[in-house]
């Protein structure tokens, strides 16, 4: 018991990356978008055929590429051509958050778009706690 509080303790003092910056409004994280099947990512149309069967939504997206890595890069349907979200208003909850700097986002790799306008920094910094 007394373990679990200390977790409990250093969890909550623990440092949170916190999002600062604002959007660009480039569009690139909406013609960037990498899914992933548990924690592995979509890199086959076979895969991406699996994703839409699984959940129609995935069916807003196409393929507009790859990455490096080889993994599918996806965009919008609902992205116009100025870049502008055409359903903003009924967006998804996830585009409305998005970049979450959520310890799960980090610590999976994810990153921002090179150029977005957005950046992530700890909410603490090293020397709060060594003093
Ligand atoms: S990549 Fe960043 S700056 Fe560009 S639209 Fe997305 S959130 Fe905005
Ligand atoms: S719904 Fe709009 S904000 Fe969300 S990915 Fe598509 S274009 Fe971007």
């Amino acid at each position: 018991m007394i373990n679990y509080i200390k977790f409990f303790i250093q969890k909550k003092q623990s440092a949170k990356y916190i999002r600062k910056g604002h959007c660009k409004q480039c569009g690139s994280c909406c013609r960037n978008i990498v899914f992933y099947i548990g924690k592995e990512p979509v890199k086959t149309k076979q895969q991406f055929e699996q994703l839409k069967n699984f959940d129609k939504h995935y069916k807003n997206f196409y393929i507009n590429g790859k990455d490096t890595d080889n993994k599918l890069l996806f965009t919008c349907n609902a992205l116009s051509k100025n870049n502008k979200c055409k359903i903003y208003h009924f967006r998804a909850m996830f585009c409305r958050l998005y970049p979450n700097p959520k310890q799960s986002f980090i610590s999976n790799g994810g990153k921002l778009q090179d150029g977005c306008g957005y950046y992530f920094e700890p909410d603490k910094k090293f020397n709060s706690f060594i003093n």
